[in-house]
């Protein structure tokens, strides 16, 4: 008895060999049939016997023999009637509309099965630095327009040879459809060039080892990449990384690095199990990893953290240069200062030629600059700290639909925005600080693009609050558009809940460093009873005033002396605190200028920024004066926090307000510093106070809410000490806790939350 079933397919199964794949196992159960992509994922018909069916359902449901990057969401069943003289299976090119769809993947990193091949002398594609298949390669960067197609990606330069072209048109070969499909015959070349342009090699493999040689003598090369070019210099020499800083301008922020083997990160970093299976991953991201005591890293790659931020070869190219080269590299996104990652050749001569020696370049054009990802471990989780290469534009998924195209522009710093369409959020990669011309001219750009991409013509647009920031003056700007204002702290929640797809109410703890609030006060240690229709802060952490506008997140002597003069009273003078001022700013009479703001409420605003009390502590222990970077002070204030200390200095909590009043901690730690306890004692001990003082907040309005579920989220949760105490204090006290995972804790994850939000109060 012949019978037939209809299988459609949602998730990632276009362009992963998902066809293929089904393909092959179609024909080892002798089934007929026939198998197409649509617009939401692929149809699969197939007929035969009961027994080879059930089978077949068996696998696709158990994903035994699914392609590594196709990812099942929901498979519909239906039996339909029997086909007489079906006598093969067939792969369709296109749905029975004649539609090619608009699925877009991430770039991922080569595979073992290409990079084996990469290394057979036998094989036609040996040592060449672009071999890819359908499992592996370029995608998201060079697409220019959808369909998913080689004429609509910067591969449309390239006409496939004729063993390419065998391989793309055989169903059963891994390299069918693979739409970047090339070798050193028909594909892209590279070339080493001066800083000039001029051509020093272009036999590629005479282009690695002479660039490899180059990097061993100190030289600092650009390196064409897969989402844009990388600064790379050898890691252990500290004269070239200290050379690379100063021609940079980068002082203070840490750069990542690359190696070819997880041994050879080993030697440098602490792993485990789920940090290698991270590097490891298609996805390839930095993975922040533990520093190993002593290791033999020059000390200038990164400086003041307690971590490395390590990835592995990723591009074919990356293991053709580390057969000659370095054990480790620095490999830092090419760009100046904190504008677009650069990704042309042409642009990479012109600007980065005080910076680079020599440039390993090639011309496959990037048609889309994706920052590396970067990821870390925290309360156990793998989360994602910058979501770019590897990761987008892969969607997150919703329960309800959207009912109109959504935009969400997202917060000013650390920029992503995020389009909605149907059940899908479609955050965008990094984009960068708005208030760069050059990032916000590549922000409109992305945005553009990215809604081309998914055929997104947004009719609702969502923004924060803030009536500064250019995002929300972006938004008001469209015409004819529904515009929704949304709170930046209730955002960064709803980004918590939107990726756990966790549509009832929550308690959130939001803390970061500034984000505008409804009293127009700067609000950034909140505590909210939250869900994606509405939120009601019922408490904050008390606020103190800030005098310096935006130059107080900058320099730390501002919400020092700040917080003294709010922990001290009406008595404090700088003068008695000369011990703690001067090494922070050693200009008394500035002390004087602050201290007369605070009193006259001259340029102060009134805020809860927890960011700026770990500044002002920071400062305080001794740990520096400035944030040259986002974050340079709580960071270096994290990466001394003593691992065995427990205890916590006082605080206070209102019982009818909620309001968190850390004025003990302050008096506490001057204290302590006189007496000079050590450093790395005060640091834990106030890392212990917020994870106390945060868990029995959250526990307080846990018991008059009635609620169990604590979202938390803000970059000060980036701060994996606090965060792991934080999250076992509130575990212990019988609560569930949703962190950030798939969208950034910091502001990057913003857009996420906007336009969960926003599709959410369009179905109300
Ligand atoms: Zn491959
Ligand atoms: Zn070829
Ligand atoms: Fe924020």
């Amino acid at each position: 008895m012949l019978i037939r079933k209809q299988f459609i397919i949602t998730g990632q199964v276009q362009g992963v060999g998902f066809r293929p794949a089904t393909y092959k196992l179609a024909k080892k159960l002798k089934l007929t049939g026939r198998i197409y992509n649509h617009a939401q994922g692929v149809t699969l018909q197939a007929q035969g016997s009961p027994e080879a069916l059930k089978n077949l359902e068996a696998v696709l449901k158990n994903g035994a023999v699914l392609p590594p990057l196709a990812k099942i969401k929901t498979i519909k069943i239906l039996e339909i009637p029997a086909l007489k003289d079906e006598a093969a299976f067939t792969i369709d090119p296109s749905d029975q509309a004649g539609q090619k769809t608009s699925q877009v993947l991430p770039d991922t990193s080569v595979c073992a099965d290409c990079l084996a091949e990469m290394y057979q002398p036998k094989d036609f594609r040996y040592l060449y630095p672009f071999i890819n298949c359908t499992n592996c390669g370029p995608r998201y960067s060079i697409i220019k327009t959808i369909p998913y197609d080689r004429a609509n990606t910067t591969m449309a330069d390239f006409r496939m040879c004729q063993k390419c072209s065998k391989q793309y048109n055989n169903p059963s070969d891994r390299r069918f459809h693979a739409q970047p499909v090339a070798c050193t015959n028909c594909g892209p070349k590279i070339t080493l060039t001066d800083k000039t342009g001029k051509i020093i090699q272009s036999q590629s493999d005479k282009v690695v080892s002479t660039a490899a040689k180059m990097l061993k003598a100190g030289k600092i090369l650009a390196v064409k990449g897969i989402g844009g070019f990388h600064l790379a210099v050898d890691a252990s020499n500290e004269t070239a990384v200290r050379q690379l800083r100063l021609r940079k301008k980068r002082d203070h922020k840490p750069f990542a690095l690359m190696a070819r083997s997880l041994k050879a990160i080993r030697k440098y970093a602490q792993t485990t199990e789920k940090t290698e299976e991270l590097l490891t991953s298609p996805q390839s991201p930095i993975v922040l990893l533990p520093k190993k005591p002593k290791a033999q890293i020059a000390p200038s790659t990164a400086p003041g953290v307690g971590t490395f931020g390590f990835m592995l070869c990723y591009a074919p190219l990356h293991f053709l240069l580390f057969d000659y080269g370095p054990e480790v590299l620095v490999m830092t996104s090419a760009n100046i200062s904190d504008q677009p990652l650069i990704c042309k050749n042409d642009e990479a001569l012109e600007k980065l030629a005080d910076i680079a020696d020599a440039f390993v370049m090639h011309n496959r054009e990037i048609f889309r600059q994706v920052d590396d990802s970067i990821v870390h471990i925290i309360a156990d989780h793998t989360a994602l700290r910058r979501r770019s290469r590897g990761y987008v534009p892969e969607p997150i998924f919703t329960q309800i639909a959207a009912p109109k195209h959504i935009l969400a522009t997202g917060a000013d710093m650390k920029n992503t925005f995020c389009l909605a369409k149907n059940n899908q959020l479609i955050l965008s990669e990094h984009i960068g600080d708005l208030e760069d011309a050059e990032v916000y001219r590549h922000y409109l750009a992305s945005i553009a693009h990215l809604a081309g991409l998914f055929e997104i013509e947004p009719q609702v647009i969502a923004c924060d609050l803030h009536p500064a920031y250019i995002s929300t003056n972006y938004a008001l700007s469209l015409k004819n558009m529904e515009i929704m204002r949304i709170q930046h702290h209730w955002a960064h929640i709803a980004s918590v809940l939107a990726e756990h797809n966790h549509p009832s109410p929550v308690i959130g703890i939001e803390c970061d460093g500034t984000g505008y609030g409804t009293d127009g006060a700067v609000w950034g240690c909140e505590l909210m009873t939250a869900d994606l229709a509405d939120f009601q802060r019922i408490g904050h952490l008390a606020y103190y005033d800030l005098p310096g506008g935006d130059t107080a997140s900058k320099e730390a002597i501002r919400p020092a002396i700040a917080l003294l003069f709010q922990a001290f009273g009406d008595d404090f003078n700088p003068l008695d605190f000369a011990d703690i001022l001067e090494p922070i700013e050693s200009d008394t009479k500035k002390h004087q200028i602050i201290l007369k703001q605070l009193q006259n409420g001259i340029n102060t605003v009134k805020t809860s920024s927890l960011g700026r009390v770990f500044d002002a502590v920071a400062a305080i222990v001794g740990l520096g004066s400035q944030n040259n970077f986002e974050a340079q002070l709580p960071i270096a204030l994290e990466a001394i926090a003593a691992e065995d200390i427990r205890d916590c200095y006082d605080f206070q909590i209102t019982a009818d307000s909620l309001l968190l009043d850390l004025r003990p901690a302050i008096r506490q730690i001057i204290h302590d510093k006189r007496n000079g306890l050590e450093v790395s004692d005060i640091s834990a001990k106030f890392h212990n106070c917020l994870a106390t003082a945060l868990a029995q907040w959250a526990h307080t309005a846990a018991k008059r809410t009635g609620l169990k579920d604590i979202a938390i989220s803000g970059g000060v949760f980036c701060n994996r000490y606090l965060t792991n105490r934080l999250v076992t204090a509130l575990q212990n006290k019988g609560l569930n806790v949703l962190l950030n995972l798939q969208a950034p804790a910091n502001d990057s994850g913003i857009a996420l939350g906007q336009a969960a939000i926003a599709a959410h109060r369009l179905t109300l």
